[in-house]
């Protein structure tokens, strides 16, 4: 079954709530995450979704509960360390736009003191990964294209070589089209580079696309937690029922 151990995951919550101004933007929230599996976070606007992510790097920090990184307690004095091994593409890409795709793709390696020739051969070697043509290296972000800069974001997560991606509603801002051709290649470079990944998204069709381990989020609150087929056999509740219900073109279910 799907109950991974807290100590064999890459990143366990146990019991985790985390405030904003006393509302609970997770809430008694625990879960893990398999190393080398993609995980999916769904739920709706506003249920905790990048909250979740953002705990797990310290960039917020619980009022109760355990975030763990590779079964030990995520510590303030290890975070440089575990955000190294940790590739983050935040909501919207997050982009420098006064950088070129090169300039973004060189500034965390650049600060660990890689060359220039090492950021630019890494920087080839992902734009093949993610086929994007090795001209755009040098335009910026706003003479590309969607797709394009999502590439980049993705690229720029990887250029460390992480073992976990985070990756927050990284297709979101993309027409259907564009989405559906990335969704494919995306699936295909998690499967080959065999990382760890957690990602967010509020489409149930994409979440069942990626993902063998999906957790479904709402009000701050892990509703359910497995996968698809556990949902569509034993859905927790209505909530379930009702989410699914929304979601057509579903693997052995929906509309
Ligand atoms: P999601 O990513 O699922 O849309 P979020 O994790 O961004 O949800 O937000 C969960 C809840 O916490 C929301 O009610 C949101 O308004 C609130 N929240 C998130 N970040 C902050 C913040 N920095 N300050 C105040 N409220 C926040
Ligand atoms: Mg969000």
């Amino acid at each position: 079954m799907h109950a991974p151990k807290d100590s064999d995951s890459a990143f366990a919550l146990q019991g985790v709530t985390c405030t904003f101004d006393g509302v609970r933007a997770l809430d008694a929230a625990s879960v893990a995450f398999t190393r080398g599996r993609t995980s999916v976070l769904i739920g709706s606007s506003g249920s905790g979704k990048s909250t979740l992510l953002r705990l797990l790097i310290g960039l917020e920090w619980p009022v109760s509960g355990n975030v763990l990184c590779d079964g030990e307690p995520l510590r303030r004095d290890a975070l440089p360390e575990v955000r190294r091994r940790v590739g983050y593409v935040i909501q919207e890409g997050g982009l420098f736009p006064h950088l070129t795709v090169l300039g973004n793709l060189a500034l965390l390696p650049r600060h660990l003191g890689w060359n220039a020739s090492h950021v630019l051969e890494r920087a080839r070697e992902l734009a093949a990964l993610a086929h994007l043509h090795e001209g755009l290296l040098s335009r910026f972000p706003a003479e590309l294209s969607g797709g394009q800069r999502q590439r980049v974001a993705l690229m720029r997560a990887l250029m460390l070589d992480p073992p976990t991606l985070l990756l927050d509603e990284p297709l979101g801002a993309l027409d259907p089209l564009v989405r559906h051709g990335l969704q494919d290649e995306l699936r295909e470079i998690f499967a080959r580079l065999g990382k760890t990944v957690i990602m967010v998204t509020h489409d149930m069709a994409e979440a069942a696309f990626f993902s063998d381990h999906l957790i479904l989020m709402r009000r701050g609150r892990i509703i359910q937690d497995g996968r698809l087929e556990d949902f569509q056999r034993t859905p927790a509740d209505d909530f379930v029922r009702e989410f699914l219900a929304a979601h057509r073109n579903l693997p052995g279910g929906g509309a």
